[in-house]
């Protein structure tokens, strides 16, 4: 018999909202490895990133000691325009499913911009616009975190530039378009407008560009243009830090009905998205007070975690980004075109990659064509079409909630579904026509790309 009296969708109220976002670094017992210059492998200081990133995101960046950042007031009015987001209760799944397992899903979709990403973006657009900044660049993939970022840097009214990945650029015009529509301006790079992208043009001439090269490109420009700064939408400790909203909502949810889950998953690209949803549990966990089962999820075709090394790695494949202890694949990995956009870095945050070097959280990889069987699954019952990212975990989730049918387990499962497809139909239009490739690079590949590695002494 299932408890009825839990609501399909938790909602909390605006005023229960959190004030204060949560930095679990203060709470690490191994603390994550600090960021290195790139060329001198030294530590590098406030000073050092002044340059690149704005000032209180570096403090940010920098702390590992202070646990709670309080949320500035304009900032936690525009996030009330789409949160608190809701915990679902997958009564539907659950049913279809005939499983004991309870599941619940944090759904971060439900804005424009069609992800999480936008719980920082509008966080960099907020600092940087008192700091007196006249705007911003960045780089844009699969086009989700450029087009959170235009909608956050047009509502404090800073310049927002955005360099994305060429054969994204011709693939996903309405991304592009949704980011024209807030104001930003979006350049397919490799470009000529900077040095960066002249010099790659100049020696793969027709590319269709990467995520690592738009970030060297990004960061050129804002190094080079008064008043600007480079913003990042992942793997820093600071995005992961706004993150929390997602993990601190979801635990407010639960302690309302004093639901412990059993297990907690989550989607890992750059590992935002997971960071923040588990960053109170996993808090909790480290203290001894409570023990979660913490699932990352990855592509077969980008397996940071489960295939990468634990080593100081350059963070983009122009080199001039600081060095970050992390899981990686080397900087130069190319990921197969797999249609998972989001999570295809070849690195992971440092404080996630710390964790799992502790034995603090599990990872697991998953193939893409089950990947979107799943999406589908879920798609049919629960009345959300999920995106591809999102679907890595909802694969994982599916496929512990059939083990508990068949073992009569009645375990509480948490994922978090960070956003809606509607843009990546291509991708499962290629399901649908039976056309899509599931890919595993070879340990060869994987271990060239690992050959570059930087030298640490
Ligand atoms: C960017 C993105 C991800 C992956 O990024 P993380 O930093 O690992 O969270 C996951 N899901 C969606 C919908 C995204 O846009």
């Amino acid at each position: 018999m299932k408890d009825k009296q839990i609501p399909y969708k938790i909602y909390i109220e605006e005023n229960e909202m959190p004030h204060s976002w949560y930095n679990l670094r203060a709470d690490m017992k191994n603390k994550p490895a600090p960021l290195l210059d790139p060329v001198t492998h030294k530590v590098m200081t406030a000073e050092d990133l002044s340059g690149v990133f704005c000032d209180e995101l570096i403090r940010q960046e920098l702390d590992d000691a202070t646990a709670y950042y309080d949320i500035p007031e304009e900032i936690r009015s525009f996030y009330k325009m789409y949160r608190p987001s809701p915990l679902v209760r997958a009564y539907c799944l659950e049913e279809r499913l005939g499983t004991p397992a309870k599941i619940y899903y944090k759904f971060e979709g439900n804005n424009t911009s069609g992800s999480h990403k936008l719980n920082s973006a509008i966080a960099q657009a907020y600092y940087a616009k008192q700091q007196g900044l006249k705007g911003v660049t960045t780089e844009t993939g699969a086009g989700q975190w450029g087009t959170a970022l235009s909608m956050a840097c047009s509502y404090f009214g800073l310049d927002c530039k955005v360099y994305m990945v060429k054969c994204s650029y011709e693939l996903k015009p309405h991304r592009r378009e949704v980011m024209r529509t807030y104001g930003a301006s979006v350049t397919p790079s490799p470009s000529t407008e900077t040095e960066a992208g002249r010099r790659i043009l100049a020696e793969h001439p027709g590319t269709g560009g990467s995520l690592g090269c738009a970030i060297s490109e990004a960061v050129e420009k804002a190094t080079s243009t008064e008043g600007y700064r480079y913003v990042l939408g992942s793997v820093l400790n600071q995005v992961m830090l706004h993150q929390s909203i997602i993990g601190l909502e979801t635990k407010i949810a639960l302690d309302k009905y004093d639901i412990k889950p059993d297990v907690i998953i989550g989607c890992a690209g750059g590992g935002s998205n997971l960071g923040g949803l588990i960053a109170p549990f996993m808090g909790e966990k480290i203290k001894g007070e409570a023990d979660y089962r913490i699932i990352a999820v990855e592509p077969e075709s980008c397996p940071s975690f489960t295939r990468g090394k634990y080593a100081y790695d350059y963070c983009d494949t122009g080199m001039i980004c600081p060095l970050s202890k992390m899981y990686t694949l080397g900087s130069n990995f190319m990921p197969a075109a797999t249609h998972a956009g989001g999570l295809r870095y070849h690195g992971m945050s440092s404080t996630l990659s710390q964790l799992y070097d502790d034995g603090l959280m599990e990872a697991v990889t998953v193939k893409q064509t089950d990947v979107f069987a799943a999406a589908e699954e879920f798609a049919r019952v629960e009345g959300i079409l999920p995106a591809p990212e999102s679907s890595h975990a909802i694969k994982v989730a599916l496929d512990i909630a059939k083990e508990c049918r068949e073992t009569g387990e009645e375990k509480t499962i948490v994922f978090g579904l960070t956003g809606t497809g509607y843009f990546d139909m291509m991708s499962y239009e290629k399901f649908h026509n039976g056309v899509m490739q599931d890919y595993r690079p070879s340990d060869e590949e994987i271990a060239t790309a690992l050959e570059r590695l930087p030298h640490i002494e």
